[in-house]
């Protein structure tokens, strides 16, 4: 049998991979084989075997091929697009007419940033929606990154990464790259990354409650307790002061709030967190001093930092330690991405601004114009007629990894009206009264418009469908664009015409924030679309953020620079636009023009600190888990992904199980104060006493759910014991690391 190689970007986690993908001559939409593409720049051949899956999730019989529209016997049943769409836009129109926009809730699951159609599209659908009722993965996973970032360097998606293909030196607080890839840092093959650290004489440290796979590869490991890491690193930013450290190197000159931050840290003695952290004060002070000393260093922290009740201020230390050891903005150090395909917020300069309006309930503040999660049910409970009635969700599920599953479950049953754009049948989605199924992921075109922000090299590549899509079969831009244009009364507009308005816009809004930064382009926003030629979709807006980006042509004003047709014509295999550059200071987006160090919004949250360090800590808590075969919960439907042992386990240290009469393959019960789980025991001396962990997006065994795979894998769900109510108070951030249980032999 005779095959066609095709190349595309890997979109299931992001590491953004450089795939080669072998399809079968003459069997239609049929995988034969998937490698690394050796010719990526940036991922060099690399590919993990959650790659394989691509296959499995393409062919998967579960993935739905026709929307589902629940009956009248209260069962989903298969419909045609257009009933669906008539169904889905006659009750949301319903519900917005009759209680207003805000009724409807929208719910942005994690794939739909890993997928072109749905980063571009899903914003159209929410301003057509116009909806406060705002929600995505984002406040149950990276909020307090984007928070400080925001706060720190100005709005955009201004994260330092870690230049790890040069630095000395890397602190790993609460991550575990060699089982997630690397997230908030993109980097493809990332233990070989690491490795090379180890290999020119560097040195890698981590943080980590637990012996993670990347803890048992670094050079060091400090079992910290969970939810200590601000502490910690206050703690060491105290030693930079105290012991004349600080150096500012890029920095210098373009920070404010130095003294606050000094008279703030100077209460964090390592003394004083030493008991709070687990870490003994001898240990902080070299780690700092090391830090300090490094000929570079770049610290970073992820989920561990920013899913616990402190991620804003373990996130925001982070960054301080970054810049108060000069690693800030220089080779080998914490650096800016200058990505090819940029959007107007990286122009523009304001300091960024939350609460622009607050949750009802709760009165918590909207952030980058979402409200957090942890807060959906109290929005949806209850009898008042301002609550939420109606959900969108898009590539989420929620029930299974937001806070208080349980509770929120309850929540959605109670809804009036329920529409999910998602392949599967899940554990939310079983709820739900339309379903609208995109294509599967090599039926799409691809770019990776936010993780090329946070990549350790200056790369692009854009991928064209592997398969057209199946006949019928709508894009999921085209789904996402037909709701928008529906709930904004033009359901009868022509799906083209309706695109060249979201084109048109969103270009004359890049152009007038050039024009305010000074930059000027020959043509004006109806000379650009018409220059964008017969391309539609998310694949045209590419083009036109790639050519009014920082490597573009300008629409002629660099005649040499980057189109689509460029990049897909001379760089099937994707551009190298080379390593991290200085960026200082025009990367800064504050409006002082300058490094706030020390934002209110910050040091407001410090009392709450010092409180807990002076609190006896629970005496069990719970942190999460991540695998390499996993990311989403749909995963666990692959058979390549999912098979092999259990997964799903209680982790336990042996004193631990010792002392509660736990033995290793019995069951446990895990009680919070949300809810319990009964799951099976594995004794591992790889946490610290008084530490279990779960891994989450299990729990696949509610009535409904159609995904045989994963039900007989089901294992427990992790988040019906995570406590809604439990989170990183500045942003909202559910605090899923360092939740108080109890455990007792099931
Ligand atoms: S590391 Fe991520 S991007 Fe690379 S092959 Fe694996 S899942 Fe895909």
């Amino acid at each position: 049998m005779s095959t066609t190689r095709t190349y595309r970007t890997c979109p299931l986690c992001e590491a953004t991979c450089g795939l080669a993908i072998d399809i079968a001559d003459g069997e239609e939409r049929t995988v034969r084989g998937v490698r690394g593409d050796e010719a990526d720049p940036f991922s060099r051949g690399y590919l993990c075997p959650k790659a394989y899956g691509l296959k499995a999730l393409h062919e998967d019989p579960d993935r739905l091929r026709a929307p589902l529209v629940r009956g009248k016997d209260g069962e989903l049943h298969e419909a045609s697009w257009d009933e669906a769409f008539g169904v889905a836009l006659g009750r949301l129109g319903e519900l917005k007419a009759k209680h207003g926009a805000d009724s409807i809730a929208v719910y942005l699951g994690n794939p739909s940033a890993h997928s072109l159609d749905a980063m571009v599209y899903g914003q159209v659908l929410l301003r057509a929606l116009g909806s406060k009722q705002r929600y995505s993965a984002s406040s149950a996973d990276q909020l307090p990154k984007m928070v400080t970032a925001a706060l720190m360097f100005g709005g955009g998606l201004t994260v330092p990464v870690p230049d790890l293909d040069r630095t000395q030196r890397l602190m790993i607080f609460g991550a575990n790259p060699l089982a997630s890839n690397g997230s908030l840092m993109t980097a493809p093959d990332v233990k070989g990354r690491l490795d090379g650290i180890r290999a020119r004489g560097g040195r890698i440290v981590v943080v980590d409650p637990r012996r993670s796979e990347t803890a048992a590869r670094a050079d060091e490991h400090v079992a910290i307790r969970p939810g200590g890491d601000a502490a910690m690193l206050l703690a060491m930013v105290q030693v930079l002061f105290d012991e004349g450290l600080v150096r500012l190197g890029a920095c210098d000159g373009r920070v404010r709030g130095l003294d606050e931050v000094r008279a703030v840290t100077a209460r964090f003695t390592p003394e004083r967190v030493a008991a709070r952290t687990g870490v003994d004060a001898a240990t902080i002070r070299r780690l700092a001093r090391e830090h300090a000393a490094a000929e570079s260093a770049a610290c970073y922290g992820r989920i561990g930092t920013t899913c616990q009740e402190f991620g804003t201020l373990a996130s925001w230390a982070v960054d301080l330690v970054n810049v108060l050891t000069g690693n800030l903005d220089r080779a080998g150090g914490a650096m800016f991405t200058t990505p090819a395909v940029m959007t107007g917020r990286w122009r523009r300069r304001s300091d960024a601004r939350f609460g622009r309006f607050t949750s009802r309930v709760k009165g918590l503040p909207e952030m980058f114009g979402e409200l957090p999660v942890a807060t959906l049910a109290d929005e949806i409970e209850g009898d008042d007629d301002a609550r939420v009635r109606g959900l969108i969700t898009i590539a989420g599920n929620p029930l299974v990894s937001a806070p208080g599953a349980g509770r929120l479950a309850k929540a959605f049953a109670a809804l009036e009206f329920r529409v999910a754009v998602d392949p599967y049948v899940n554990a939310t989605t079983r709820l739900a009264d339309v379903i609208l199924p995109p294509p599967s992921a090599l039926e799409r075109a691809h770019y990776d418009v936010a993780l090329y922000q946070l990549a350790v090299r200056n790369v692009a590549r854009f991928s064209a469908p592997t398969f057209a899509p199946a006949a019928g079969q709508p894009a999921e831009w085209e789904i996402l664009l037909a709701l928008a244009k529906g709930l904004m009364g033009m359901a009868a507009a022509p799906l083209a015409m309706a695109d060249d308005l979201v084109v048109r816009e969103l270009v004359s809004r890049e152009l007038a924030d050039m024009a305010e930064a000074g930059e000027r382009v020959p043509v004006d926003a109806a000379g650009a679309v018409l220059a964008l030629g017969e391309r539609r979709g998310p694949a045209r807006v590419v083009d036109a953020l790639l050519r009014l980006g920082p490597y573009g042509d300008g629409f002629g004003a660099r005649p040499d620079g980057l189109t689509l047709d460029r990049l897909v014509g001379e760089h099937p295999h994707g551009i190298d636009l080379g390593p991290l550059a200085p960026r200082l200071p025009g990367i800064l987006r504050t409006g002082s023009q300058q490094i706030e160090l020390a934002p209110a919004l910050v040091l407001d949250d410090v009392p709450r600190l010092e409180r807990a360090l002076d609190a006896a800590p629970p005496e069990m808590v719970l942190i999460g888990r991540r695998d390499l075969r996993s990311n989403n919960s749909w995963m666990h439907n692959l058979v390549p992904l999912i098979k092999g042992p259990a997964r799903c386990t209680l982790r336990v240290h042996p004193d631990d199980a010792t002392r509660l009469g736990l033995v290793d393959g019995g069951g446990a019960r895990v009680t919070s104060k949300a809810g319990e789980v009964v799951a099976p025991v594995e004794v591992s001396d790889e946490l610290r006493p008084g530490v279990v962990s779960l891994p989450h997006g299990f729990g696949h065994d509610l009535p409904g759910v159609r995904m045989d795979v994963a039900r007989a894998h089901a294992g427990v769900n992790v988040n019906i014991v995570s406590d809604e109510g439990f989170v990183d108070v500045p942003s909202g951030n559910a605090a899923f690391n360092g939740v108080p249980v109890t455990v007792a032999p099931a």
